[in-house]
């Protein structure tokens, strides 16, 4: 089977975080609360959190904060710090190979500062451990010498803040997830706030854009922020080289179709994923590894990028034995549905998705 068109780490809609991301993150990122649209139920627990932490004049919680990529988590990390009045240290899970980094930055944090760790579910265990006495007791154990006459000691540390993210809380060790006094799970967004996101960043990159453009562009972005931002710069650059550099609904549709992006927000690899289900599986159940060897795709790639959409929108489901196409999938890519599954469909939609978390 020919793989050459999975390009993951070039694609458009990719929520993953890409060079060009880093311009835009910069610009882009709301600073406030206030500023941050959606997600009302983690930003009204987040304001009572921060309150009231101020009111007794201590550093808030541990907060975890879980859900697909690109939908605000640094973003949010970097709010709380600035609401708290505190500076923020950023690692992430992978970045952190030996004990002695993390030891050198938990121990240089002061006073409430926070910590930041990005893809906290990918650091090792060995490592994971150094966290626990110090998100419990504020103390690290170092090991001073080598050999017999090594020792250990415990070396006290501020009372500091660890903000951990990431897309898979339910990898998460219990004994690292029961330390966070606070979990919050974001959700993709609406097409009503995608659309206020995508007129903010405009107003911010002095684009000219018409409101159905914005929320077109909104209803293509997959519930995700990063995703619209994305799509914002590739139609604006569209809209300057074959218009008058002004984004309104017709150029819009012209230069998402260039993308190959359709009207529900799906590029060719998430087809192609639903596709090799239904050619090559049947239409499933298929389990995530031998779909992802079909495609010639990293599973994870599947599983963070592709799947948590195409799951939303009800085009695949999560059973026990795999993933399956559903009924409105299969009517979407324009295929019948078989009828060996429309006499046992509810059996086997009853095989209710694992939890998340
Ligand atoms: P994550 O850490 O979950 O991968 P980020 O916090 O890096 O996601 O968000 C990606 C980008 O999306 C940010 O740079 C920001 O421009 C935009 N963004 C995310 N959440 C919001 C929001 N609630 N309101 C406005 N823009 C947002």
């Amino acid at each position: 089977m020919d793989t050459s068109e999975f390009d993951f780490e070039n694609r458009i809609i990719s929520s993953g975080f890409t060079e060009e991301d880093r311009e835009n993150e910069i610009s882009l990122r709301p600073r406030t609360l206030d500023e941050y649209v959606g997600q009302s139920k983690a930003k009204d627990n987040l304001r009572i959190l921060i309150n009231a932490a101020k009111l007794r004049g201590e550093g808030i919680e541990h907060v975890l904060l879980y859900g697909p990529p690109g939908l605000g988590k640094t973003t949010l990390a970097t709010i709380i710090a600035s609401e708290m009045g505190v500076n923020m240290r950023i690692t992430s899970g992978p970045a952190i190979d030996k004990s002695g980094d993390l030891v050198a930055l938990l121990s240089n944090l002061g006073e409430g500062d926070v910590l930041f760790i990005d893809e906290i579910h990918r650091m090792s265990r060995n490592i994971e451990e150094i966290l626990y006495p110090a998100m419990e007791d504020f103390e690290v154990d170092i090991m001073i010498g080598k050999g017999p006459s090594a020792k250990s000691i415990r070396l006290p540390l501020a009372h500091f803040t660890l903000i951990g993210a990431t897309t898979r809380a339910g990898q998460l060790s219990r004994p690292l997830r029961d330390r966070f006094g606070v979990q919050m799970r974001l959700d993709m967004y609406t097409p009503e706030e995608l659309s206020t996101i995508v007129k903010r960043s405009a107003s911010i990159l002095d684009v000219p854009i018409a409101s159905e453009a914005a929320s077109e562009i909104a209803s293509r972005s997959r519930g995700t922020p990063r995703i619209a931002n994305r799509l914002l710069k590739r139609v604006r650059d569209y809209a300057q080289v074959e218009g008058n550099g002004k984004v309104d609904l017709k150029i819009t549709k012209e230069a998402l179709k260039r993308l190959d992006i359709d009207n529900l927000g799906l590029d060719s690899t998430d087809k192609k994923m639903m596709e090799t289900i239904i050619k090559y599986y049947g239409g499933g159940p298929v389990g995530l590894e031998a779909l992802a060897a079909t495609i010639g795709e990293e599973s994870i790639t599947l599983e963070d990028v592709c799947e948590p959409y195409l799951l939303q929108i009800g085009f695949l489901a999560r059973t026990a034995r795999g993933r399956i196409v559903t009924p409105e999938g299969y009517a979407h890519l324009g295929y019948p549905y078989p009828q060996k599954f429309a006499s046992s469909q509810g059996s086997q939609m009853s095989m209710e998705e694992e939890p998340e978390a």
